[in-house]
């Protein structure tokens, strides 16, 4: 069985370095809040090229903290809009939510799953206050256009970056094309911890500091609370582990990308939609996204002939029964793609006899009708 994701394999590949660190922070007895977490945060802000890098306990946290440390800032109030991709990860549209802001949903272009530059404006109202874009399935979702109208209209760009660490638009990397960005190491994600992690990235010093004391209950000084925080720290462990997979990160998206191109100029069934790749700096292959209008039938004869394959996402989030209030919408596009995408196995240690593999049980496909 040729595995979507193999992080066994992942790990092993780095593992005397991994064994080292973890080793490092048990032998130290500083657990939280210490010199790994420094070290890592130091190093992650160079290589996304932000002023800061504020370590906290998940993706999720990193987008809520950048939402909610605005609010204390008195740079948004509840009941403010904030415009989203109609596609997403359900964290994406939580952390506004979660923060009694309303997500504005706007549908992507099919020839990248990104939000639809040409659909922003039109919902642009008094209210709005920010754009969060989603760099999804590891594709930088930027656009000269999306920076001008956050000018125009004086909007904040937040970037969901859990999926594109190390994806580039103009040789900046996304995380620091915006205001703010949150990233995610769940496991799986390109730069992976062993358990939950996250990040805020930005330049914007009073935001920093915010995002810093929302994450530690609200302190800036030990006992003495500023806000009505959380405990949102990450741990001196997966920072040491996170700081030596930072070192390999490069390396590992070349291989997927080599991955990606594998299957690009190899795959040739017709009943198959590729990605189309116009610029190789701005993805780094999170998911290798692949669509077809008999989706459920493919993932049935691929998982048949050995080759495991997910969904990212079988149900859009307005279809969701936690959004009930956007069950009625019609969204054409998002649901067409969460109706025939299917990601293949992508993976830093993917073998070339693996993705040939995958390529020949594709191009083997013929569905009938
Ligand atoms: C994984 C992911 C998140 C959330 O990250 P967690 O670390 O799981 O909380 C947010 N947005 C997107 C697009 C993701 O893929």
């Amino acid at each position: 069985m040729i595995k979507f994701l193999d992080l066994q394999k992942i790990t092993q590949k780095y593992s005397d370095e991994i064994h080292e660190a973890v080793n490092r922070v048990v032998d130290s007895g500083w657990y939280l809040q210490g010199k790994e977490n420094e070290t890592f945060e130091m190093n992650y802000a160079q290589y996304i090229g932000t002023k800061y890098t504020i370590g906290c306990a998940n993706g999720l946290d990193a987008l809520i903290l950048i939402f909610r440390a605005y609010i204390e800032m008195g740079i948004m109030d509840p009941g403010d809009e904030v415009i989203v991709p109609a596609n997403t990860y359900i964290a994406s549209i939580l952390a506004i939510s979660e923060n009694g802001l309303k997500p504005v949903l706007v549908e992507p272009s099919f020839e990248t799953y990104q939000i639809d530059d040409s659909k922003i404006e039109e919902v642009i109202t008094a209210r709005t206050k920010a754009i969060l874009i989603v760099h999804l399935y590891g594709q930088c979702a930027y656009t000269d256009k999306i920076g001008e109208l956050c000018k125009k209209y004086n909007l904040k760009l937040v970037e969901d970056n859990a999926q594109a660490h190390g994806c580039k638009f103009n040789g900046r990397k996304t995380g620091s094309l915006g205001d703010a960005a949150g990233h995610s190491f769940y496991p799986g994600k390109n730069l992976g911890a062993f358990g939950d992690a996250g990040a805020v990235t930005t330049s914007d010093d009073e935001l920093a500091k915010a995002v810093r004391a929302m994450a530690n209950y609200g302190s800036q000084k030990k006992y003495v609370f500023k806000y009505c925080g959380r405990n949102s720290r990450l741990d001196e462990v997966q920072a040491a582990v996170l700081d030596v997979k930072l070192k390999h990160l490069d390396e590992d998206i070349t291989i997927r990308k080599k991955v990606a191109k594998y299957y690009i100029e190899h795959i040739t069934n017709p009943q198959i939609i590729l990605p189309i790749i116009k610029n190789w700096d701005a993805h780094v292959f999170h998911i290798f996204t692949i669509r077809t209008n008999k989706r459920d039938e493919l993932q049935k004869y691929l998982l048949d002939n050995g080759v495991q394959t997910i969904i990212h996402y079988p149900i859009p989030p307005h279809k969701q029964e936690c959004y009930k209030e956007w069950n009625h919408l019609t969204l054409s596009i998002t649901e067409k793609i969460h109706n025939e995408e299917l990601s293949l196995p992508m993976s830093p240690v993917m073998t070339e006899e693996e993705a040939k593999k995958v390529v020949e049980v594709i191009d083997n496909w013929k569905c009938e009708n």
